[in-house]
Formats: structure tokens, C-alpha cells, sequence
């Protein structure tokens, strides 16, 4: 063991929104597999903000799948349903800064406004928001009146805030410079659940210590506002490691949807283990 100083502190991290798949082992594999070589922590963290998708057999499904996989990790696991309170905390500090608006669109809105608009920026999560409610007078009344609501992050007063570049340190693609305009005005807290992936994660990530981020190139645009989110909360910055998907024989990245792909159908296909992580993890 390393002293806490340099010790590596890695984690999966799934929603537990349906079987774990090919895709999530890969991931799982490499994050445990760094943090032992390295006499590092492995964490498991159940992302499961989302109280409708979310399930709790698929929750034993995810212990049940990484423990036939061999993995370990440490308990408690968190859950972030049982953390509300902490995201609601790092929310309150972006309001108090003034870095984040209520925003009362629906759908319907926010796509109207685009459809009316002569250009639409597109990201790389779709549409930008165009910014309907940055701003908006009737804010506070239409709070009072209990409109549902969610927050966005004001992007320009957050850069504006920040007053300098933002980097990244990722251990593939060497020094990122982040781009978090490509992202726009993100939902920190939805209209139905307190907090959203982007704050939670970067909440979590901080409030558990974590040195490296092993997670799938997927997931790369999100880091760019992930960076600005740990700035604004004044947490150290955790290295990246964004590593390739793996496709299936079509050429496509594996999706919960597949059912023939998820690690409970191999293993009662009669598949062992350690077949699967010699198929997935050259040596
Ligand atoms: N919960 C996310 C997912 O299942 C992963 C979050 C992360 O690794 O940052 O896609």
C-alpha cells in the first residue's frame, strides 16, 4: 500500500439501468486492473440518480456480474439516490456565485425556439440550449409560483468567473484543452430528480477522492464541462484515461438493449470468466 499522497484512486462507475454488457467489463476490467497493478483503490459507485430507469435488480445484477468477473471492491458502496443533500450542497454554492439560472422549458420549447432559429448550434449531446431563460425577468415569480423547473449552468458567467484556459491531463491523448462552449448551458438539477449526470459525477469524483478517471471515450465531450464544474467548486482535478469502446462483429458499441451481450447471458450461455476477460483484455 502507498500512503494516501500518491496512492491511485480509480472507480466504476454504472447506472443501473439495465444487465451489464461486454462494454461495461472492458471498463470495470481496465479501472480494476490499474488500481492493482498500481497498489491503488478500486471503487464502485451505482449511479442511480434517475429513480424511474434506475432498478434495484439491476443493481444486485451489477454485483452479481463484477463479482463472477473476480472483481473486488472496497464498502460501502455509494449510491448516489442516498447523497441527494451533497449535490444539492455543490448547487447552492454555483447559486450563491450567481453561476446558474432556472430554466422552465420543456422539450417542446427549447425545440421550437431552435426551429425558429436561422442557426442552431449542434454539440456533441445534440442541440445547445439556446438559452431561453438566461436572464429571464419573471424568474423569481415564476419560482414563487412553484413552475417546474430546472438549473443550468450560465457557461459565459462560469468561463467569466474562471478568467483563465482550461486544461485537462488525459493519459491518452496527452493535454486537452477544454471546449466547454460545445456543451452550452448544461443541466446541473432536472426537472425530476435534484442533480444530473454532469454534478454528480463531479461531486462524487471529488468527495471520494478519486486520482483517475478510467472511462470510455464516450464519455470525452462530457469532461469538458466536468473541468469547468471542478474548477467552479474548487476540487483537485482528477487525470483522464478515456479509453476505446469496444465494437461488436458489426462494428457497433455494445448497448444494454442487446440482451445477447450482457455478461448474465454468457454466463448462463456456461461461459467462464476467465475466458471472457482473455477475449477482452489482451495480455
Ligand atoms: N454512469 C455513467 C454510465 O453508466 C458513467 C459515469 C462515468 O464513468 O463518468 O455511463
Amino acid at each position: 500500500m502507498k500512503d494516501d499522497a500518491q496512492q491511485l484512486v480509480t472507480r466504476f462507475a454504472p447506472s443501473p439501468t439495465g444487465r451489464l454488457h461486454k462494454g461495461h467489463a472492458y471498463s470495470a476490467l481496465l479501472a480494476f486492473g490499474r488500481a492493482r497493478d498500481e497498489g491503488g483503490r478500486f471503487l464502485l459507485r451505482i449511479e442511480d440518480i434517475d429513480t424511474v430507469r434506475c432498478r434495484n435488480e439491476f443493481v444486485a445484477g451489477i454485483f452479481e456480474d463484477l463479482k463472477w468477473l473476480g472483481l473486488t471492491w472496497e464498502e460501502p458502496v455509494r449510491r448516489q439516490s442516498e447523497h441527494f443533500a451533497d449535490y444539492q450542497n455543490a448547487l447552492d454554492r454555483l447559486k450563491a456565485m450567481g453561476l446558474v439560472y432556472p430554466c422552465f422549458c420543456t422539450r417542446k420549447d427549447i425545440q421550437r425556439e431552435i426551429d425558429a432559429a436561422e442557426t442552431a448550434p449542434h454539440g456533441p449531446d445534440g442541440p445547445i440550449y439556446p438559452g431561453i431563460c438566461r436572464g429571464r425577468e419573471d424568474a423569481d415569480a415564476l419560482l414563487a409560483d412553484g413552475a417546474p423547473h430546472a438549473w443550468r449552468l450560465n457557461l459565459e458567467a462560469a468561463l467569466a468567473h474562471i478568467c483563465e484556459p482550461l486544461v485537462w491531463q488525459d493519459e491518452i491523448r496527452g493535454t486537452i484543452k477544454a471546449t466547454p462552449k460545445e456543451l452550452g448551458d448544461v443541466v446541473l438539477a432536472r426537472k425530476d430528480t435534484p442533480t444530473s449526470y454532469h454534478l454528480s459525477v463531479v461531486v462524487d469524483d471529488a468527495l471520494q477522492g478519486i486520482t483517475h478517471i478510467i472511462r470510455g471515450e464516450d464519455l470525452f465531450h462530457a469532461t469538458h464541462i466536468h473541468v469547468v464544474l471542478q474548477k467552479l467548486l474548487g476540487y483537485e482535478p482528477p487525470i483522464y484515461h478515456h479509453h476505446g469502446l469496444l465494437l461488436d462483429e458489426h462494428g457497433e458499441r455494445f448497448a444494454k438493449r442487446n440482451k445477447s451481450v450482457t455478461l448474465e447471458s454468457m454466463r448462463k450461455a456456461g461461459m467462464q470468466p476467465s475466458d471472457l476477460v482473455a477475449e477482452i483484455i489482451p495480455s
